[in-house]
C-alpha cells in the first residue's frame, strides 16, 4: 500500500479485530467488514487492501488512505537436506530475524522469533551473544506465520507453531501474547492454542501471568540443569528466578487434562550430563507434569561447550526414564543450512557493523 503524506497510518498487522471493528466504526464503517479484512490478510495472504475485492471500492480507498499492511520480505530462503527451511526475513526497519520451517516432525512446525537478538545471554546460545536489539511487534511475530504460510503453499494445511526462535517470548510478554490471540482469531488462521508452544528460561512474574491467560499456549521450560549452582553459571536470569522457584510455578500451572509441561536441557558434555544431573532432574521433576526434552548441544563457534557422545546421551535418557520421566531427544535439524538450535546467523544488525552472529534455534 502506499503511505499517506498526511498523517500517520494505523498497521492492519497490528490489529486484533476488536480494534480493527472499532477503528471501522470510527470512520462509519460496519464492524463486520474487519472479519472480511481479516479473512483476506490470514486466510488468502493478501498485503494490499486493494485486492480485497468482496470490500466496496470506496471502503478499500478509505482503507489505502487511513491504513498500512506490512508484511516481513523474504531475503533468503535456505532449505536443508532434511526439508528443513530457514527464512531470513526483512522487517520494516531493516532489521532482520529468522523463522525456520521444520517439516513432518511428525507435523509441520514453524519456528518464530519473538525478538531481534535476546537479552538472557545463556551460555551456549549464540543469540544471547548479540544482546537484545528490539522487542518484535506482534504484527511482526504473526507475520513470520503470515510469510511462511504463504511461501511453503500452507495457507490451508495444519502447522503447529514454536515460539523458540530468537528471543525470549516471555520478556516481549505483551507483544507476544497480543500475538497468539491474532493467531487464534476465528476469522484468521484460527490457531488452536493447542498447536502453539511457548519456551521461556522461567521469569517467574511473567509465567504467573501467563498462568492467567485466556489464551494459553503450551508451555516449555528451558531449564538445563537441576541445581541453581549449575545452572545460574548455563542462564543468567537463574540467578533473579531460580530453579526451586520455577519448578513450584510450574507445579501450579493450570493444565489441561493430559497435558504437560515440556523441559528442555541442552546436554553440555562434562557440564551438565552426568549420572548424578539425571538422578538430580528425575528428582526435581517428580510430581510435576512434564516431559523432557533432551538437546545435544549444536556445536558453534564461539560456543565454549561440546555436544556430549550418543553413548552419554543414551545413559542420560535412560536414567531418566527409570524414573519414569518421559523422555525425547531432539534431532538436529537444518545444520548444514545452520537451521538448527543456536546455529541461525543473521548479518549486519544493530551492534557491530562487523559481520555478527545471531542464532536462531531450532530443531525438532
Ligand atoms: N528464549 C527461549 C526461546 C528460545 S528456544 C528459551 O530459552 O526457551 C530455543 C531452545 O534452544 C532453548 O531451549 C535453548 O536453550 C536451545 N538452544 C540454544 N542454543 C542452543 C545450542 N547451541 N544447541 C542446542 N540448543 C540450543
Amino acid at each position: 500500500m502506499t503511505a499517506r503524506a498526511d498523517g500517520p497510518q494505523t498497521d492492519l498487522a497490528e490489529l486484533e479485530r476488536p480494534a480493527l471493528e472499532d477503528a471501522l466504526e470510527a470512520r462509519g464503517y460496519r464492524r463486520f467488514h474487519a472479519r472480511q479484512i481479516y479473512r483476506w490478510i490470514y486466510r488468502r495472504g493478501v498485503s494490499d487492501v486493494s485486492a480485497m475485492t468482496d470490500l466496496s471500492r470506496k471502503l478499500r480507498q478509505r482503507l489505502a488512505e487511513d491504513f498500512i499492511l506490512t508484511t516481513p520480505e523474504i531475503v533468503l530462503r535456505q532449505q536443508s537436506v532434511d526439508g528443513t527451511e530457514k527464512f531470513l526475513l526483512r522487517l520494516a526497519d531493516g532489521q532482520q530475524i529468522e523463522s525456520v520451517f521444520i517439516p513432518d516432525t511428525p507435523s509441520m512446525t514453524f519456528c518464530v522469533s519473538t525478538q531481534v537478538g535476546c537479552a538472557m545471554a545463556c551460555a551456549f546460545c549464540l543469540t544471547g551473544k548479540m544482546g537484545l536489539v528490539r522487542n518484535l511487534t506482534a504484527g511482526e511475530i504473526v507475520g513470520q506465520v503470515r510469510v511462511l504460510a504463504g511461501a511453503l503453499d500452507m495457507r490451508d494445511k495444519r502447522f503447529n507453531i514454536v515460539l523458540m526462535g530468537m528471543g525470549e517470548p516471555l520478556h516481549n510478554y505483551d507483544e507476544t501474547m497480543k500475538a497468539l490471540r491474532i493467531l487464534n482469531d476465528e476469522h484468521g488462521f484460527a490457531m488452536s492454542p493447542r498447536r502453539i508452544t511457548l519456551s521461556t528460561v522461567g521469569l517467574l512474574p511473567a509465567l504467573e501471568r501467563l498462568a492467567r491467560e485466556p489464551v494459553m499456549p503450551n508451555l516449555a521450560i528451558s531449564l538445563h540443569a537441576p541445581t541453581d549452582e549449575l545452572r545460574g553459571e548455563l542462564v543468567p536470569i537463574n540467578k533473579k528466578y531460580g530453579v526451586k522457584d520455577i519448578i513450584d510455578a510450574c507445579k501450579r500451572f493450570p493444565l489441561k487434562r493430559r497435558s504437560r509441561i515440556t523441559f528442555e536441557y541442552v546436554l553440555l558434555a562434562g557440564v551438565n550430563d552426568s549420572l548424578d544431573d539425571a538422578r538430580r532432574l528425575a528428582t526435581l521433576l517428580s510430581g510435576v507434569k512434564s516431559k523432557v526434552n533432551l538437546i545435544p548441544l549444536n556445536a558453534a563457534a564461539g560456543i565454549p561447550f561440546e555436544r556430549p557422545s550418543d553413548r552419554v546421551i543414551d545413559r542420560f535418557a535412560q536414567i531418566l526414564a527409570e524414573h519414569h520421566l518421559t523422555v525425547s531427544v531432539r534431532k538436529s535439524r537444518g545444520r548444514d543450512i545452520r537451521a538448527a538450535c543456536g546455529q541461525l546467523i543473521v548479518e549486519g544488525q544493530k551492534k557491530s557493523p562487523a559481520q555478527q552472529l545471531a542464532t536462531l534455534a531450532f530443531s525438532d
